[in-house]
Formats: C-alpha cells, sequence, structure tokens
C-alpha cells in the first residue's frame, strides 16, 4: 500500500487527502459522521457530513453547535482531493458507511452494521472497496442472531404470558435504534406500548425523520396509579432496577442485547428474560460482508478485532486491528453509548 488514504490520530480517524475525520472522538474543523450513537458522534466539532436520514438524530445528538449537512445516500461529494459517499449500514436510522476514494483507490468505513432486516432504516448494502474497516463487536463463531420472525415470535409469546399473569413487560433496550426496532416487529394487538422518556425523545425524531412507528405513549404522561398490566413498556437499560420502575409491578425484565446470547451475563442481572438481538453483525454476516465488499484489506476495530483478523488471514486476506476509541454494545448496559 502507498501513502495510507485513512488512518488514526488523536483526534480519529483521518483522511488526508480530504482533510477531514471520520467519527472524531475530539472535536475538529470537519467530521464525516456513520451515525449518531455517542461514541461515533461527538458534539463540538464546527461542520458535520452525514447521510440525509440521520441529520436530525445527529442535531440531537451534538446540540445546536456546529453545521450539520445531510446528503443522500449515494451521492457522491467532493472533499478536497477525494470523493465521498454514503451507503446504508442497516444499523441505525441514517447509518451509513463512508466510501472515500482518491484517484481510483476506494476504501469503506462502515462504522456499525447489520445485514439483518430492519423496518425503521434502510437496508446494509456492500460498498466495493479495497480497504475495508469494519467493526468486530460480536466478532466470534458464538455470536450468530435468530431470524427476525423468531426473534418477535419469542417476545409475543413472553408478553402475552405476562399479560395472562396479570404483569406488565419491561422490555430495556437501547433508546436510539434499538427500541424503535423492537417496537416496529412486536404484535401489537397483545397491549398497549408504553415508552420511557429516553425512548420517547428517540421515538419523536424518528417520526420527524419520516419513520412510522406504532402508537406509543410516554409513561410520565400518565396518572399516578396507572396499572400497567398486560402492557410493553420500552425504556432504556439504565432504568433497570431504579425506583422509576417500581410503578410497573408487578413486573417482568427482559433485556434485548446481543449479549443475551450469553447465559452467565443474564443470571449476573437476575433478569426474567434475556432477548439475543443486536444491531451490529453476529459473526457469520461478519465474514459474509467482508466477503462481498470484495476488499482485499480488511481493518478491523472494536470487538474481538484479534479473532477476526486471524480467521481472515487464515482465508488469505491482508487483515490487521485498527484501534480506535469506539465502543460496542456494552455488555452491563450500563453505559450510555449506545443509547
Ligand atoms: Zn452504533
Ligand atoms: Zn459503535
Amino acid at each position: 500500500m502507498a501513502s495510507k488514504l485513512i488512518y488514526t490520530t488523536d483526534r480519529g480517524l483521518y483522511c488526508e487527502a480530504g482533510d477531514f475525520y471520520i467519527d472524531p472522538w475530539r472535536p475538529v474543523e470537519r467530521a464525516v459522521i456513520t451515525h449518531a450513537h455517542s461514541d461515533h458522534a461527538r458534539w463540538g466539532s464546527r461542520n458535520y457530513l452525514c447521510a440525509d436520514p440521520g441529520a436530525k438524530v445527529l442535531r440531537h445528538r451534538v446540540g445546536n453547535e456546529g453545521e450539520i449537512q445531510g446528503v443522500p445516500y449515494g451521492q457522491p461529494v467532493s472533499i478536497n482531493d477525494t470523493t465521498v459517499s454514503f451507503h446504508p449500514a442497516g444499523h441505525i436510522l441514517g447509518s451509513a458507511q463512508v466510501r472515500v476514494e482518491r484517484k481510483g483507490e476506494v476504501w469503506a468505513v462502515s462504522g456499525d452494521y447489520k445485514l439483518d432486516e430492519d423496518p425503521t432504516c434502510a437496508p446494509w448494502e456492500p460498498v466495493k472497496c479495497h480497504t475495508f474497516i469494519t467493526e468486530s463487536t460480536f466478532g466470534l463463531p458464538i455470536y450468530t442472531w435468530s431470524s427476525n420472525e423468531d426473534l418477535f415470535t419469542d417476545i409475543n409469546t413472553w408478553w402475552e404470558k405476562n399479560k395472562r399473569d396479570g404483569k406488565s413487560s419491561l422490555l430495556l433496550a437501547y433508546a436510539l435504534g434499538k427500541a424503535q426496532r423492537l417496537m416496529m416487529g412486536v404484535d401489537t394487538s397483545i397491549g398497549p406500548i408504553y415508552t420511557h422518556g429516553a425512548v420517547a425523545t428517540m421515538n419523536q425524531i424518528y417520526d420527524n425523520s419520516g419513520v412510522k412507528l406504532p402508537r406509543s405513549t410516554r409513561l410520565s404522561t400518565m396518572p399516578k396509579g396507572t396499572k400497567y398490566a398486560g402492557a410493553l413498556i420500552l425504556a432504556p437499560p439504565s432504568a433497570y432496577g431504579t425506583p422509576w420502575q417500581r410503578q410497573l409491578n408487578p413486573v417482568s425484565a427482559a433485556f434485548a442485547s446481543g449479549w443475551m446470547r450469553v447465559r452467565g451475563i443474564r443470571r449476573r442481572r437476575s433478569l426474567d428474560k434475556g432477548f439475543p438481538v443486536s444491531d451490529h453483525c453476529d459473526w457469520p454476516s461478519l465474514l459474509k460482508a467482508v466477503q462481498l465488499t470484495g476488499a482485499e484489506n480488511i481493518l478491523v476495530t472494536h470487538g474481538y478485532s484479534q479473532i477476526l483478523v486471524r480467521y481472515l488471514r487464515d482465508q488469505g486476506l491482508n487483515a490487521d486491528t485498527l484501534s480506535t476509541q469506539f465502543e460496542g454494545e456494552e455488555s452491563d448496559g450500563s453505559s450510555e453509548v449506545h443509547e
């Protein structure tokens, strides 16, 4: 490889030929953003460029400072000596892979992504490139997700059983992305849906961005003493075990997270139920994605990067780790990163 088109600096992933950063972790002049989760979209930069459908979520994330320019998926933008375009990453609303081209050399920075269907965002598309930068949050062969059909059958069955038992169903999920995806998939004929404020705020932004979610009510607007038996309540993981949760009693609590694939984690948190579902790739999807890009160079960031690198090298690819400050899905749910 000649001089690298994109490399890591103390401020983040930098493209010198274009003089911009991708998902910088410190304020910069020009930030190109893959998506609005807080480990990728930080406040304080002067100019932000993102995929158009994610502009409103990004505004919410970074606050009022800084210019935000949304670009439709697939539309090329010239930045100095490079051509940049955004391509759906299938992760959350507006999430994108950033394609950077300079004199025929193409790199793709995938941010966070998944291949599974999600009606709240545009589906992942392979970006043909020479160098592919991928995450590896769930880059271990034990991580495989069930189909949406099986997942939602499980969630609906749990909800119905709680209803029969006179309990409310508290479903803990990241407020940005996961909560909306779950709301879209559940059987709304079972009962009413209520939301924690953090989820309600994001739902409003999704609504403003044109994503039609099923009807739900912000829990805080309900009169004191309301009974929630039979209802489904969407809340961020940080709400678990707090005084807020008491109003839902008797309650069955479930956490929707890729980490629920590992039983011990659910047991340690004394949850009633865990649904293994993630907005990140499982192991088979990571391998499939890498293959579909046709890239000969793979740079692996956050997650089980060493393991994925070793596997890809065995497949004859030039794979290496790339150290970044991005974070995966938090196993204890305490982090606000993917809220
Ligand atoms: Zn993310
Ligand atoms: Zn991330």
